[in-house]
């Protein structure tokens, strides 16, 4: 499979290029030039896999350049080991809700499933290449904690991860501080998440700083974790729909990474109805969903942290996409961002977006009240960001199944489940040991040349 950046049709890169990479030299992301369509009665071959068989299947039309099917079987069986779930995810059926519960890896987030994925393909990579990396990673919470899980003890990288001081719930952080490993290194950035990100992207955008420190980016803008994100609305989709009907997904949403995955398994034949995009009141993908206009605001700190994002940098794909892959128009509405501090989509590109998304946001007050009636009425314990799913396709109403991406675990955010139920949610038994442990984190400034000088005084 060859791959192309959104902002260049004619350059073509290998599945390599675009792992390692993560972002392209000329700002774009990386992005198929085709991609596998199933026709359903080859779907109808997937429906009985298991988690791991569907996962090797899927992700090699994406990379079988790189990984034959049997290394990618071993990679993918040698990731999902020591999750918790015996399938990797978990269906709850609640009332009419489907929760598809994302949360049973190492850190207690969706973030998991992809991460340690990508944590094996690195180290086989660098191997077959006799390569060094330092990837480096902006998070809002979770993101940070899955690279560092993922990635923590292996030879030939070291991790940066920069998070927003005091924008991220204990748990979060403990996660990505206590690990005691020598390749992880935290950075406290005196900031919000959207700065964290700039300067991660501003980084590997520079080529000289970014080939001189070997650097390599793994969020949500990488390629690699779309793909793997994309098995398990198959996956939900085949165990929820007996009916061969279109069902619908809600997707709690910050960097559209994780929807737009949903937005491809769509494109590869998967039967969905709607993507309900689910926001905090961080709403600007609502905002560009219902009147078009991208206009990113002011961060707002929030209950469900890992969404307090303005700048969704994944959008930039589905505008290529709906744009008919026209890089041209892509630029420009890309540059009017900068330039004006918004785009705004014609009627004929919105109308398009709406054929396969919805939006709707929560308050922190509505997330809450959603928090406590699941609770009362099914005596459920959900975490804040997979209440606003909820409450978002509460808001609307759409025909068909709805499977609602549960993206983490209620421990992770447990004062605020705890306010609502007086119930505390309780880490699984094996990490439990994180809250004791000693934390090791670097405090830095909002200033991108103290970073870079920190990340090469380290590497
Ligand atoms: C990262 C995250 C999200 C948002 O996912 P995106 O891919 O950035 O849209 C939602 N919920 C949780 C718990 C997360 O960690």
């Amino acid at each position: 499979m060859e791959y192309i950046s959104t902002r260049n049709k004619d350059l073509t890169f290998s599945f390599k290029d675009v792992f390692l990479k993560g972002l392209a030299s000329d700002g774009g992301l990386f992005v198929p030039k085709k991609i596998y369509f199933y026709k359903p009665e080859e779907l109808k071959k997937l429906k009985n896999l298991s988690y791991n068989d569907l996962a090797t299947e899927i992700i090699s039309k994406f990379c079988s350049d790189e990984f034959d099917k049997n290394e990618l079987k071993d990679l993918i069986n040698a990731s999902y080991e020591k999750f918790r779930t015996k399938n990797v995810v978990e269906i709850k059926k609640i009332g009419e809700l489907n929760l598809l519960e994302l949360f049973h890896g190492p850190t207690l987030a969706f973030k998991d499933i992809a991460m340690q994925v990508i944590g094996n393909m690195y180290e086989k990579i660098l191997k077959k290449n006799n390569k060094k990396i330092n990837v480096v990673v902006a998070t809002s919470g979770d993101t940070g904690a899955a690279a560092i899980h993922a990635i923590k003890n292996r030879n030939n990288m070291k991790i940066f991860v920069l998070h927003p001081k005091n924008k991220i719930s204990e748990v979060q952080r403990k996660f990505m501080t206590t690990t005691k490993s020598k390749n992880v290194f935290n950075i406290a950035l005196q900031s919000n998440f959207d700065e964290c990100q700039k300067f991660i992207k501003s980084m590997l955008r520079d080529k000289n700083f970014s080939s001189s420190a070997n650097l390599s980016g793994v969020n949500s803008i990488n390629w690699a974790r779309i793909v793997m994100q994309i098995v398990y609305y198959f996956f939900s989709y085949f165990k929820v729909s007996t009916d061969e009907k279109r069902v619908n997904f809600s997707v709690p949403t910050g960097n559209f990474g994780d929807i737009y995955a949903g937005y491809i398994a769509k494109k590869m034949g998967l039967p969905i109805n709607k993507l309900i995009l689910a926001t905090n009141s961080n709403d600007i993908l609502k905002r560009v969903i219902n009147t078009g206009i991208y206009k990113p605001l002011k961060v707002k700190h929030t209950i469900s942290p890992s969404m307090d994002i303005q700048v969704a940098s994944n959008f930039e794909r589905l505008i290529f996409d709906i744009c008919s892959c026209d890089s041209q128009e892509t630029i420009k509405l890309m540059n009017d961002l900068k330039v004006n501090g918004e785009f705004i989509l014609e009627e004929k590109y919105l109308k398009k977006i709406k054929e396969s998304f919805c939006s709707e946001s929560l308050s922190d007050k509505e997330t809450k009240l959603i928090i406590n009636k699941l609770y009362k009425n099914h005596g459920m314990l959900i975490d804040p960001h997979t209440a606003v799913a909820i409450g978002a396709y509460e808001k609307l109403s759409l025909e068909g199944k709805i499977i609602v991406l549960a993206t983490a675990h209620p421990s992770k955010f447990y004062n605020v489940v705890m306010n609502e139920t007086k119930i505390k949610p309780e880490l699984p038994e094996n990490l439990k040991g994180i809250l004791k442990e000693k934390e090791i984190c670097d405090d830095l400034p909002q200033d991108l040349e103290k970073v870079k000088k920190y990340i090469l005084s380290k590497i």
